[in-house]
């Protein structure tokens, strides 16, 4: 369990740890929280030659709602989501998932963009920043672009992110009626399956739904027949919610292993499904 030999390098800035990963190519692996990067260079499944450490930028770091919407610096500790305040208030599904992840030891080190970029298919966040519909915003060497999350999770620990690229900020509209909830992994506490909603309610029903699930397949994603069927659905109504949630991972390759068949995934994927409807609901 000992990493491969690497050099380590401190970015001072973001245009900084731009410079650097020009610098260094392929041969360079950037460093948040180091909590997904140095157990896979432990177990030598990543021996980058060059790891440029960009834990001490500032500006990435914090929290910020004002006027609907919520932005959140890549290098934000999990840790500082679940101490939020404004978080809990606003989006609820984030707080939720900051609260339940790993343990203390890796919500004070892992960071929220660290997490999103490693693209870890039982990952927490992934689910909840589709729901949430977030916007990632991604710094290169020709300026910066944006990106929806939805487009962000291309596959098992693939994201849209280019070699050179730094992810540096993710937004989203408040959403007070959200929220997340998952079964975790006894040892690891990454979801086995975790399902995030974000509800609009109208008049005691729901006018609008998005539902996104982790831990199931390839790579967290949207449950577009849940979101369609939950329309107009009154949350309270607990046998018209599991109607609704009823085949949330349908048409996705469900993984199986050791802990959980594939079939008890998509099983689960409906239970967790429904309870995050009744949780969003109640929200606020
Ligand atoms: C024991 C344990 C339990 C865990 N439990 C959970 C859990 O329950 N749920 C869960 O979701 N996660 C869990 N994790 C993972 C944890 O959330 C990590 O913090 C996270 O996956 C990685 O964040 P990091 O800041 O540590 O990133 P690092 O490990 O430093 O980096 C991870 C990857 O992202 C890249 N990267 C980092 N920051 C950026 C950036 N800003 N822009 C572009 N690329 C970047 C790195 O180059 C690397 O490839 C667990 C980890 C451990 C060790």
């Amino acid at each position: 369990m000992i990493p491969a030999a690497f050099d380590y390098v401190r970015a001072s800035s973001v245009d900084d740890a731009l410079r650097l990963l020009a610098e260094h190519g392929d041969d360079a692996k950037l460093l948040a929280g180091g909590h997904s990067l140095i157990p896979m260079m432990k177990l030598r499944l990543a021996a980058p030659a060059v790891l440029i450490d960009i834990a001490g930028i500032p500006q990435l770091d914090g929290i910020a709602a004002s006027g609907g919407r919520v932005t959140i610096g890549a290098l934000t500790k999990h840790a500082a989501l679940a101490a939020s305040d404004d978080l809990r208030k606003h989006a609820p599904a984030l707080w939720d998932a900051a609260n339940d992840l790993g343990d203390p030891q890796v919500r004070n080190r892992g960071t929220i963009g660290g997490a999103s970029a490693h693209g870890d298919p039982s990952a927490d966040y992934p689910a909840v920043l589709q729901a949430l519909d977030a916007t990632f915003t991604l710094a290169g060497k020709g300026g910066t672009r944006e990106i929806r999350a939805a487009e962000f999770f291309l596959g098992m620990f693939e994201t849209a992110l280019g070699a050179n690229e730094l992810l540096t900020r993710i937004a989203f509209d408040a959403a007070p009626n959200s929220a997340y909830v998952k079964f975790h992994h006894p040892a690891s506490h990454y979801a086995v399956v975790g399902a995030a909603v974000v509800l609009t309610l109208s008049g005691g029903t729901i006018a609008a739904a998005r539902v996104a699930i982790t831990g199931i397949g390839d790579a967290a994603f949207r449950a577009g027949g849940v979101e369609s069927a939950l329309q107009g659905v009154n949350p309270n109504d607990a046998v018209a919610v599991k109607a609704a949630t009823a085949g949330a991972a349908r048409g996705v390759q469900a993984r199986a292993d050791t802990f959980a068949s594939a079939s008890y995934r998509a099983a689960m994927a409906d239970v967790f499904a429904a309870r995050a409807v009744a949780k969003a609901a109640s929200a606020r």
